[in-house]
């Protein structure tokens, strides 16, 4: 595992080349193309040429972030890059391979990021798992440098934060965190408007989906766990897009005295996600996830695993009962 590198050398990573592409994971949250859009948007205000790849590209719940439209698929042939970017991802497959192929003729590799599973698999590393967000690593990293910060790169970076603590609500966020948010206030961030276009604009299939959920719903007898699931067969009834479940665990993390809320959901081809949120810091989520091959946060984590869905959630439950 090498160590992370410095903000100091990242900036002279910028310095000395002229084309960046920036990635980040599959299913994108707001934390991740939200943290693509702060640091890109800040490297083209320096002069630098940037593309905005992501695999599964993105999702319409973002494109109300300025400069969004930038974000595409990674393309089919590899075009001539210097650096490769990866923000906000776990593990280098969670890029997903259109992006490995499109970023094969990057000289250096580079992984910013917050997860504290990262193995740190870039040539330059910067992981800080004491961030509640990679948008407050960028954020960090372009005050730090005395790099521009665009409007643009403004929004994206409060939009990222405040997705991934949960509005400013998880433990993980900080003092350093309010002061960011207060400097971005500071810079013309109009909060309320940002706000209202995060969490007030969701389209109704979401809405039919958390009833769906809501019918699958069950709470572990000691009312430790509680969990739901969705079938796939939901995914075309409701015509829905993979965003569309995005927070809804929120949902059931928030019942008194569950200390682990799971969301169980039946992938297209046979796989099943597990979305793990935990509300107690003695009860790791992601050592549970560890166990199943996936990652993520000591509160919040994630596994992709083979089905049927009964066995993922009797496998998955018994690892969370043990734990707790
Ligand atoms: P979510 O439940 O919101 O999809 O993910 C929660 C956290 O776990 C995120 O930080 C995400 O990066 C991580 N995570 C989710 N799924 C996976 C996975 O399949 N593998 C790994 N390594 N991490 C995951
Ligand atoms: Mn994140």
């Amino acid at each position: 595992m090498s160590e992370n590198t410095s903000i100091q050398a990242l900036g002279e990573i910028f310095d000395q080349h002229q084309t960046f592409a920036l990635m980040s994971h599959m299913r994108p949250d707001g934390d991740a193309i939200g943290s693509q859009l702060g640091l890109g948007l800040a490297l083209e205000a320096m002069g630098k040429t940037v593309f905005y790849w992501n695999e599964d590209g993105l999702p319409d719940s973002l494109a109300f972030l300025p400069g969004s439209e930038k974000i595409s698929l990674p393309p089919a042939e590899a075009p001539e890059i210097d650096v490769a970017i990866a923000l906000d991802t776990a593990t280098k497959v969670r890029l997903g391979e259109g992006n490995l192929i499109a970023a094969a003729k990057a000289k250096l590799w580079v992984n910013i990021d917050h997860h504290i599973s990262n193995p740190r698999y870039g040539d330059v590393n910067y992981v800080d798992a004491t961030s509640p967000a990679t948008g407050q690593i960028v954020y960090e990293i372009l005050q730090h440098l005395g790099m521009p910060l665009p409007d643009g790169a403004r929004d994206a970076i409060y939009v990222a934060v405040s997705t991934d603590t949960g509005s400013f609500q998880y433990e993980s966020t900080t003092a350093r965190t309010y002061r960011m948010a207060a400097d971005l206030m500071d810079r013309g961030l109009n909060v309320g408007d940002i706000n209202a276009k995060t969490y007030d604009s969701h389209p109704y299939r979401r809405i039919e989906l958390l009833r769906a959920l809501l019918n699958t719903l069950e709470l572990t007898p000691d009312g430790k766990v509680a969990h739901w699931q969705m079938l796939d067969h939901l995914r075309t009834d409701l015509a829905l897009k993979p965003e569309d479940s995005e927070g809804l665990i929120d949902m059931i993390r928030a019942i008194r005295g569950v200390q682990v809320a799971v969301f169980f959901e039946e992938l297209p081809g046979g796989k099943v996600r597990v979305s793990m949120r935990s509300k107690d810091r003695s009860v790791n989520v992601c050592d549970i996830a560890a166990q199943f091959g996936g990652g993520g946060h000591a509160l919040a984590a994630g596994i992709r695993m083979p089905g049927p869905i009964s066995d993922a959630k009797q496998q998955v439950l018994a690892a969370i009962t043990a734990a707790i």
